[in-house]
């Protein structure tokens, strides 16, 4: 099977090209190609002939094909499904705030962590992506756009820290200063609490911000709406958020969707306050998005108010995150894997106002 080059670094481009006798520049120069999207080695014109066929042989290249792209009426957030190699097909979201551009990538091909309010873990996990893949998702929305791309929030389909090392990658590629160059402090990862793998996170140093998708503050309401929970336990979630921020100096964030009767009373309130200030996290409240499949119901805005009223009181600094592509299902928990064999082209959809 030929290699997907597009994962490689540059100095794991340099070894290979030394292994087929070409001089070690030439590996800066493929890099560069392919992170200004170049699909085809015989775009890379500054190569001479005999090594883009070198290349040829030994790699692989692919495109992602745009299955379909929505504009959101309302805010001009644009999703994105794009066709893989294999056939499957996962979404992006390209949003606009006022600092500049962030896409929301996915980083597998459904989920298996289970979450009842979630549309991306609906029919399970079929695959991780590759580090390939998860790159051209920020490429290819920027190219397709024309939107430069100064953030990005791995908070799209799937659980990063179960592809850890292909996210790990994707990291380091996209943060090359020949390639995209995106900063770290720029780039958001969002968990659902896979503890086990936050010691390793936090040896990697990296500048990023964890996200973690809290939504309840006690075992009894987490572990009946996250599956993830049980067995970890918000204790020990608590302890490992605590060891990463001593570990990092970086504050986490904690994101807690508001839904409907289970976890947005005054108790739960209190809690999560205590919890937050406790390591020092910054609350995100979303507003419960819709998804189909789901009985859940977002909070009333009476409950959200009161809500936050007590974590202000209780000194935590409190965010509420603004709603974008809600008329082309592209907001949070609203994802989802498509399997696409039969390939509809590309089409371009505006959606209605309101539908
Ligand atoms: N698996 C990772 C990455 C997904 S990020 C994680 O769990 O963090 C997507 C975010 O949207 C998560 O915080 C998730 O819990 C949240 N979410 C899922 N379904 C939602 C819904 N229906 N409404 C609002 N937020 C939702």
């Amino acid at each position: 099977m030929k290699k997907d080059i597009l994962s490689l670094l540059p100095g794991e481009i340099e070894e290979e090209l030394v292994a087929l006798g070409e001089p070690k520049f030439r590996a800066e120069q493929v890099f560069s190609w392919l992170h200004r999207g170049v699909r085809d080695f015989d775009e890379m014109t500054n190569l001479p002939r005999s090594l883009r066929e070198k290349l040829r042989e030994r790699f692989a290249l692919y495109r992602p094909k745009v299955l379909k792209k929505q504009v959101s009426q309302l805010d001009g957030t644009i999703k994105y499904l794009w066709e893989l190699r294999d056939g499957n097909a996962v979404e992006t979201v390209v949003m606009q705030y006022k600092h500049g551009n962030t896409v929301c990538v996915s980083s597998q091909v459904g989920c298996r962590q289970g979450c009842a309010f979630c549309a991306s873990t609906i029919g399970g996990l079929v695959r991780n992506l590759e580090p390939s893949e998860i790159l051209d998702e920020v490429l290819f929305s920027q190219l397709d756009s024309g939107r430069e791309i100064s953030n990005i929030v791995l908070m799209g389909i799937g659980e990063p820290l179960d592809n850890f090392d292909n996210v790990m990658r994707f990291l380091a590629l996209v943060n090359h200063p020949k390639g995209l160059n995106i900063g770290m402090r720029h780039i958001s990862l969002s968990t659902c609490g896979l503890i086990e793998r936050f010691e390793d996170l936090a040896e990697r140093d990296l500048q990023l911000t964890l996200s973690v998708s809290l939504h309840a503050p006690d075992d009894e309401t987490r572990s009946k709406i996250m599956p993830a929970n049980r067995g970890r336990g918000v204790e020990a979630l608590m302890e490992a958020c605590r060891k990463y921020y001593d570990k990092t100096g970086r504050r986490i964030s904690f994101e807690y969707a508001m839904i409907d009767g289970v976890n947005d009373t005054e108790k739960h309130a209190r809690l999560l306050a205590k919890e937050a200030k406790s390591v020092a996290a910054h609350v995100n409240l979303i507003p419960l998005n819709h998804v189909e499949e789901r009985q859940f119901k977002p909070s009333t805005a009476g409950h959200m108010k009161a809500f936050i009223r007590i974590l202000e009181e209780s000194g935590v600094n409190v965010t509420v995150r603004r709603r974008l592509g809600s008329d082309v299902d592209a907001s949070c928990g609203q994802l989802r894997r498509k399997m696409q064999k039969s390939s509809a082209g590309s089409a371009e959809e505006t959606a209605r106002e309101d539908s």
